[in-house]
């Protein structure tokens, strides 16, 4: 068979594309801590909105939903304090930062990013055929030669940084997000779990955008949904180039009906951040390096810096746990939090 010579893109043709987490098949008969979802359901008003919005024969699904997702974004103003033109829901947060490197870079722009941290945002940036910028790490976990003026069109920081673990400070973001000239998006896929968030500084600073997920502490990876806050500007600019009907009817009412249960949000984020802290402190008293961890997971290194040794035992029990090959993390496994019995399992098969 003649196999056609496709028009594609140069740097699509070269590019890799990313490769998510693995998703097994049979994922309840494992342990599966490689992904960071949460082992808590959503809150309950979460199913009764979608059952609510299925009506008996799924009616509505006949017709197309609200293309602004109004409901979704005032609920979302509520908790967070801002006007909705200052709030859009999105598709997941990975559609975000699709739409905000789409918006904002054009090719052979430079976009940067914290070496390691979510390694999507290269992905995008190789789509959109734009330069990546890499900022490293020091001991201390801050970044090393960050210019005093950056020029590239898109910072992603992402705090807590995935995969490990640790917050940038307020006072750090606020010296970064004047150091851009470009746009600084705070990716805080992970802060519902942390002590401090940038959400509030958004008012101050106008190339400020944040971005969050409901993947996490919202218990609802399936549904795909994510919002940003960002000056009216910046929304009015994502609004006009993502998806029309980007959120379907029932991710519409799951993101509402979350957002309105606060008290459930924080009771889960709670309880997880109490299994964190216990299971950290068992590995650390087991020789392991951990990193004290803001986020649902925790990076950890064992004492023979092996982490792929670490993470093929865990498999070997039926437990997932995600391993980096970089030089810069092969030294351990970053393992999300789950359940008391499940960090039990882990540091039962660690031996610690
Ligand atoms: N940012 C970070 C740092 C993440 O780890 C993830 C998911 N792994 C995302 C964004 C994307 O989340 P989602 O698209 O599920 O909202």
């Amino acid at each position: 068979m003649n196999v056609p010579q496709l028009p594609l893109r140069p740097n699509i043709a070269e590019m890799q594309g990313y490769v998510p987490g693995f998703q097994p098949p049979d994922a309840h008969t494992w342990i599966k801590l490689n992904t960071n979802e949460n082992p808590y359901p959503p809150s309950p008003a979460v199913a009764a909105a979608i059952a609510g919005e299925l009506g008996g024969e799924g009616e509505n699904l006949r017709l197309y939903p609200d293309a602004g997702s109004t409901r979704a974004r005032a609920a979302a103003a509520e908790v967070y304090g801002y006007p909705p033109e200052w709030v859009i829901m999105a598709n997941g947060s990975d559609e975000l930062l699709n739409n905000l490197i789409r918006a904002f870079a054009d090719p052979g722009d430079e976009v940067a990013f914290v070496e390691p941290s979510y390694s999507y945002y290269s992905t995008l940036v190789e789509i959109q055929g734009a330069r990546a910028c890499r900022f490293h790490l020091n001991q201390d976990f801050d970044l090393v030669d960050f210019p005093v003026s950056y020029a590239g069109k898109i910072f992603f920081l992402t705090s807590p940084n995935a995969p490990l673990g640790f917050s940038f400070s307020r006072e750090t973001i606020a010296d970064l997000a004047a150091c851009c000239r470009g746009i600084l998006v705070v990716d805080e896929a992970y802060a519902d779990f942390a002590s401090t968030s940038a959400m509030d500084m958004v008012h101050d600073f106008p190339n400020l955008v944040v971005t969050r997920t409901f993947s996490k502490s919202y218990a609802l990876a399936g549904m795909r949904l994510g919002l940003a806050v960002a000056h009216p500007q910046v929304v009015a600019a994502l609004d006009k180039i993502r998806d029309h009907y980007h959120l379907d009817r029932l991710a519409l009412v799951a993101a509402e009906a979350a957002l309105q249960d606060q008290a459930y949000l924080h009771q889960r984020v709670e309880q997880i951040r109490a299994t964190r802290e216990r299971f950290s402190a068992a590995l650390s008293k087991g020789g392991y390096t951990v990193i004290p961890s803001q986020a649902n997971f925790v990076f950890a290194s064992p004492p023979d810096g092996d982490g792929e040794r670490i993470y093929n035992l865990l498999k070997e029990h039926k437990i997932l746990v995600r391993y980096f090959t970089r030089p810069n993390l092969c030294h351990g496994v970053r393992i999300s939090i789950g359940t008391a019995a499940q960090m039990d399992a882990v540091l039962r098969v660690l031996g610690v």
